[in-house]
């Protein structure tokens, strides 16, 4: 049997958003409800992916299948397409599996023609109507599918209005409306050079074709990839027979939500419009009513609306968004869907709706989404003031929250502005190491290069700071202290915003609030918790963080990077001389003068962290990236070592490397310099035993990880400095100390080995970053300039540094988990990478039979609830 393209209502429901799309499948679903929505046919998600396969092209049968319908459609409603004694009338409506805002314009009176609309103004004796509908028509039809520019038609309207003397369009005549057609329809073809179609069929197959096209246009692109939607989905078209609120005062259209969309309150919450179309009451033309008002305007209507309401609500079991059209009295329901709606109201409805009895606490989790927490935890701006705001430009939107400041355009200033009591938003071309400082104190940062997981971003996400990154139209001027973006010029001082959940950025200052949590929050993570059987850790390297990552969930540490120690003022110098040290007395000697504040560091972790695992891992970054460059440091360091500043510089050139990424860093270091090594388990370990004797009930159990190995032996060489310096310090010591030793596993050899890596250490950590960017070949900071491309030509969909490539990246770390366990049953198992924060790639992880994941703090929530809705749909690996 041939495929089957298009479905009635009555053929489908609820359950086949696949194949109908979200709007086609609800709709069929409230049709089988007994409601009344007007009868309609929906070409599938397959017809619009075959358009594709045939090279962007309705296939022949697909369209007498569309015809086909349009009769049954026309035998149920007794119209006529195209017939003016008795016309239907159609819209036009696209629909994915996912609701995609704005992702196309739907088309309204469809059908419509010069001799169709004298039918009509004579059927029902209002010409008015008759003429207002067949403009919108031409409007829609022509912005939609033609790609004549709507704003030429507002203008000929606007230009009628004033001719008039009108302001609104409830006062324009059927005469104007005749006018205004007649001027649309010369305007289109002065436009386009041929006619506006007048045959109904061609109108109804172009529309068709216009919301196939509009899947692929860069809006819905860049939409999908924001929000995890795969391309082969497709989008369905809707066409649905019309019903009219523009036919009088008895008449109106209105959008509602069973719950208030912004609090979670119960009650319902809406607008509609007296004698108005489609869009009219959320495009602002004049100011609707609030829905209350239609109790006392027309009782019967309300009931019978909020009696549907609340069906749609129970049935669905979740807070309902809907659109609704009176026609002469008579309600039509024309959607229905779950409502977007703020964390906050998410929370409380799912919360209020477990108690109400009407949803179980694992229904409550599954309401959540996970990513939609990170705003609960971010300041964010005032509702009102940013409602007003005109962004100046937009950037990626790295790390989420609101920032306001005055822009600085270097770490040092940032600290100056600071020290001087000011919020400032730190502003650089990229950011590197060396600026942690200033992005510490920074409120927000905005850099013109890089990508999601470029330095700014990881950094920012990390500290649960705002930051838009890779602002490609920003030109920025760090030595003149100025940046010009959307033709205002912004020097140092001057207050911007950054919305960091948008990008935008905001060439003024804007009012913030601060983020609470509420009690509903802590519920749910409650439940969450109960659930869940993946353990959430964090990413964290001060004590400060540490604490607030307990106070948001975390487990323990799965990555505590011992190097950004290393940057802070009062150390950097001893750094430098240990790196620049010729050799082994004189590294010696700079390593013991580390030492201290090392272990003092790890003593302030181990505590914040009271009793849970903590995972320390190594010196990792090439050594050149803590190597001064600016003359006064050199001279500096060139005091401090008895040095001249020219021999200074010949080491430093010395230690230039290609590729440092890929070059001397990580184990490679300690296999060079073991006395590295060495000084930090020391700290580690010493300072594990102080720590553990001041609290004797705590268990501290410290996780020493090993990073950037690829060869067993390079491991065990490691290995064996470890050990053999810990156990020296722990006998000398008199205690019972245990510690656990592991790896870092990022680089692809290592998975591949992974039974010959596992014999010596007890715990694997899955470094994905580097490991995504050794398995791809192509570098995380410079990735963002060119995978643009591959986006836009569907070769990647998704990023593959922030959502896991289950496919490469994902079958490396299966293989290596399954090697693993089968050379060491007890290993433990983790992620650390950027991906521990990420939901689908943690419902991976879980699957994977992972012990845990590990994320920045202000993650952990998100990766709490990801972690509990994985383990409610997914098996697990043993
Ligand atoms: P979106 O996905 O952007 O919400 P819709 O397809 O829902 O687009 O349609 C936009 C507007 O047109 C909505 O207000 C809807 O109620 C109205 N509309 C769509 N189809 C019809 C119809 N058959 N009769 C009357 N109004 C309609
Ligand atoms: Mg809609
Ligand atoms: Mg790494």
């Amino acid at each position: 049997m041939a495929k089957k393209y298009v479905y009635l209502f009555s053929e489908g429901n609820a359950s086949m958003k696949e194949l109908l799309g979200g709007k086609g499948a609800n709709l069929a679903e409230m049709t089988g409800m007994g409601m009344s929505v007007p009868e309609s046919f929906t070409v599938t998600t397959e017809a619009c992916n075959r358009y594709y396969d045939d090279n962007k092209k309705i296939a022949p049968e697909i369209k007498d299948e569309i015809f086909a319908y349009l009769k049954t459609l026309e035998d149920i409603t007794g119209k006529t397409f195209g017939d003016p004694g008795n016309p239907l009338l159609v819209s036009v409506r696209s629909g994915a599996r996912a609701s995609m805002p704005g992702m196309m314009d739907t088309i309204l009176n469809l059908g419509l023609n010069d001799t169709v609309v004298e039918g009509i103004a004579g059927l029902t004796d209002n010409p008015r109507f008759a003429y207002d509908s067949y403009r919108r028509f031409i409007q829609m039809f022509s912005d939609v599918v033609m790609d004549v520019p709507k704003s030429s038609f507002e203008r000929i309207i606007d230009e009628i209005k004033e001719k008039k003397g009108v302001s609104l369009d409830v006062h324009l005549s059927a005469e104007d409306f005749k006018d205004m057609v007649a001027m649309f329809k010369d305007h289109f073809k002065e436009h386009k050079g041929f006619d506006f179609p007048s045959d109904p069929k061609v109108q109804l197959i172009e529309a068709v074709e216009a919301v196939f096209r509009s899947w692929d246009n860069p809006r819905a692109n860049y939409y999908r990839r924001m929000n995890d939607i795969p391309y082969s989905w497709g989008t369905a078209v809707t066409v649905q027979s019309m019903v009219f609120g523009n036919m009088g005062n008895d008449s109106g259209t209105g959008v509602a939500f069973t719950r208030n969309p912004s609090t979670g309150e119960k009650k319902l919450y809406g607008e509609y419009l007296i004698n108005a179309q489609g869009e009219d009451v959320v495009a602002g033309i004049r100011t609707p009513e609030l829905i209350d008002t239609l109790a006392q305007t027309m009782p019967h209507v309300y009931k019978q609306f909020a009696d549907t309401a609340e069906k749609l609500e129970n049935h669905y079991k979740n807070m309902q968004d809907m659109e609704f059209t009176i026609e002469r009295g008579k309600l039509y329901m024309l959607q229905t869907r779950n409502g977007k709606r703020t964390a906050d109201a998410a929370l409380k409805i799912a919360c209020d709706m477990v108690s109400e009895g009407l949803i179980t606490k694992e229904e409550a989790i599954m309401m959540i989404e996970p990513k939609s927490l990170d705003s609960v935890l971010h300041p964010q701006f005032d509702g009102a003031a940013i409602k007003d705001a005109k962004p100046i430009g937009t950037g990626l939107p790295a790390s989420p929250g609101a920032a306001c400041g005055r822009v600085v355009f270097s770490a040092e200033d940032a600290v100056e502005w600071h020290g001087r009591g000011h919020p400032v938003i730190l502003t650089r071309l990229e950011t590197s190491p060396e600026d942690i400082q200033g992005m510490t104190v920074a409120k927000g940062i905005l850099t013109a290069r890089g990508g999601m997981t470029s330095h700014a971003a990881v950094v920012a996400r990390g500290m649960g700071r705002c930051c838009v990154a890779g602002c490609g139209e920003i030109s920025v001027d760090e030595k003149a202290k100025q940046f010009i973006l959307g033709g205002k010029t912004i020097k140092e001082g001057d207050y911007i915003s950054l919305d960091g959940t948008s990008g935008n950025i905001y060439g003024e200052a804007l009012p913030t609030v601060e983020a609470s949590i509420s009690g509903d929050f802590r519920t749910l993570m409650g439940w969450a918790d109960e659930i869940r059987q993946l353990k959430i850790r964090t990413n964290a390297d001060t004590p400060k963080d540490s604490a607030l990552a307990i106070e948001f969930g975390a487990e323990g540490i799965g990555l505590c990077r011992t190097e950004h120690m290393f940057f802070e003022a009062d150390r950097i110098c001893d750094m430098r001389e240990m790196i620049l040290s010729t050799n082994v007395e004189q590294r010696k000697i700079a390593l013991n003068k580390l030492l201290p504040r090392q272990r003092a560091d790890f003593e302030g972790i181990f505590e914040a962290m009271q009793g849970y695992p903590v995972t320390i891992r190594y010196l990792d970054p090439p050594l050149h990236e803590f190597l001064p460059t600016d003359e006064e440091d050199i001279r500096e360091l060139a005091n401090q070592m008895n040095l001249t500043m020219a021999r200074i510089r010949q080491i430093i050139a010395s230690l230039h490397e290609f590729n440092p990424m890929m070059g001397f860093r990580g184990c490679r270091l300690i296999v060079a310099f073991p006395e590295i090594a060495e000084m930090q388990t020391r700290a580690v370990i010493e300072a594990a035993i102080n720590v553990q004797k001041r609290y004797p009930d705590w268990n501290i159990v410290p996780e020493i990880m090993i990073p950037l190995i690829s060869e067993a032996r390079e491991l065990a060489f490691v290995k064996d400095i470890v050990v053999k310096t810990a156990d020296e310090i722990i006998a000398n010591a008199g205690v019972n100390l245990e510690y656990m030793v592991g790896t870092m596993i990022e680089i692809p050899r290592a998975c591949v080995t992974a039974d010959e890596v596992a014999a010596h250490v007890q715990f694997f950590s899955f470094g994905t970053n580097d490991l995504t960017q050794m398995t791809f070949g192509f570098s995380r900071d410079d990735s963002g300039s060119f995978l643009n491309h591959y986006y836009d030509k569907h070769i990647y969909e998704f990023d593959p540094f922030s959502r896991l490539d289950q496919n490469g990246v994902g079958k490396l770390i299966e293989t290596a988990v399954m090697l693993g366990r089968k050379a060491k049953g007890s290993l433990q198992a983790g992620v650390c990478g950027e991906h521990g924060g990420d939901p689908s790639s943690i419902e991976f992880f879980h699957k994977l039979g992972l012990d845990y994941v590990s994320c920045s703090p202000f993650r952990v929530p998100i990766a709490r609830l990801a972690a509990a809705q994985a383990a409610l749909q997914l098996p697990r690996a043993e």
